[in-house]
């Protein structure tokens, strides 16, 4: 298959680019580096099955030849980013996923939406399942991130019924693993910088929050069950191993041996209280949940971390 993935310079987006190289794909990545970075990306520099294109895709995307799948993962992820690149953040949701979705119907590809937990918002249901609407607020901060999103959902299932194309929309939640930034803010990456350097570990609000935390090669493995299975509704896909934010913090300091003190600082407005995925659909459709536990998984990224540091 020859895929185009968009985002492919970032964290997760540079994990599928290796993926489907092993597995034995041609992979063109598109990306504008707005939050992503070539050294993601820099040991395909020599592969003949890997092309690299800089570019926004919110502008009109043209790649000659034939593609099989578009797999549109282009968007700032971390709160912070989101928060720094608001426009942007709306555009590439928006524009982005338009043009991608018009690539993949010039090519009669499949198209892949990467989606995000953050369509339920601030749910009021727990676990969350794929049937459950959400609770977002549009003009909040993060509005322009999940409502970003959830028209990118209404966008992917308008091309599918209107136009017949073969689309996925994974729904994925907090993801975690080399190749983050050590600086995008997310609670992964700030916590084990912080405990690496003895610093305080900044726990927002009073740490009750809970989320539930999925290595990357699991995600990557049911992307790419998905892809391959004929399912146009949207997948949840993460790991339902859920836990508080102050007990995290307390799990990073152990793993890390460290000496930070853990403080407290205001919670960022929004913030959904809980977050915890139902994926029965995912096991049934895909036979697929994560295999890496949560501690194995902090331990290769604790490692990774050291060694950039
Ligand atoms: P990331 O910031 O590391 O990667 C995003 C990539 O998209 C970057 O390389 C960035 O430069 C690129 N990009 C952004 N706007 C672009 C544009 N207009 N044109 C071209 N490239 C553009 O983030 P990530 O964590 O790898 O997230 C990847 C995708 O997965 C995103 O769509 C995100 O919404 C989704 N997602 C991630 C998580 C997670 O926990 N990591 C959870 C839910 C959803
Ligand atoms: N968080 C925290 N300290 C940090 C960074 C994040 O307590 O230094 C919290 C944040 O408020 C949220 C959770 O950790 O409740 C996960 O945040 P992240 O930015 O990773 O992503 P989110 O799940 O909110 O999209």
């Amino acid at each position: 298959m020859r895929i185009v993935v968009t985002g492919g310079a970032g964290f997760i987006g540079s994990h599928l680019c290796d993926y489907f190289i092993r597995k034995k794909h041609y992979v063109i990545c598109v990306d504008n580096l707005i939050t992503g970075s070539l050294k993601n990306i820099e040991h395909l520099f020599g592969n003949e099955k890997f092309l690299f294109i800089k570019h926004d895709v919110t502008n009109y995307i043209h790649i000659p030849g034939k593609i099989d799948s578009v797999l549109h993962f282009a968007s700032p992820a971390s709160p912070e980013d989101y928060l720094k690149y608001p426009i942007q953040t709306l555009k590439v949701g928006a524009l982005g996923t338009h043009k991608a979705l018009g690539l993949a119907k010039e090519k009669n590809a499949i198209f892949m939406l990467a989606s995000t937990s953050e369509v339920y918002g601030d749910p009021l249901v727990s676990p969350q399942n794929e049937s459950y609407w959400g609770n977002v607020n549009p003009v909040g901060p993060r509005g322009v991130y999940d409502e970003a999103k959830r028209f990118a959902e209404a966008m992917t299932m308008a091309y599918h019924r209107y136009h017949k194309l073969s689309v996925r929309i994974v729904r994925i939640f907090n993801t975690y693993g080399p190749r983050m930034r050590l600086n995008d803010g997310r609670v992964v990456p700030n916590f084990i910088y912080q405990a690496l350097r003895d610093k305080p570990i900044t726990v927002y609000g009073d740490g009750s929050q809970t989320r539930s935390f999925c290595y990357i090669s699991d995600l990557v493995e049911g992307i790419y069950k998905l892809l391959f299975k004929n399912i146009s509704e949207p997948i949840n896909l993460g790991n339902p191993q859920e836990m508080k934010i102050i007990d995290f913090a307390y799990l990073i300091k152990d793993l890390t041996n460290s000496k930070s003190k853990i403080v407290f600082k205001n919670l960022p407005q929004d913030d959904p209280k809980q977050r915890k995925p139902d994926i029965t659909k995912a096991k049934r459709l895909l036979n697929w949940q994560p295999k890496v536990s949560l501690k194995e998984g902090l331990k290769l990224t604790i490692e990774y971390f050291r060694n950039i540091s």
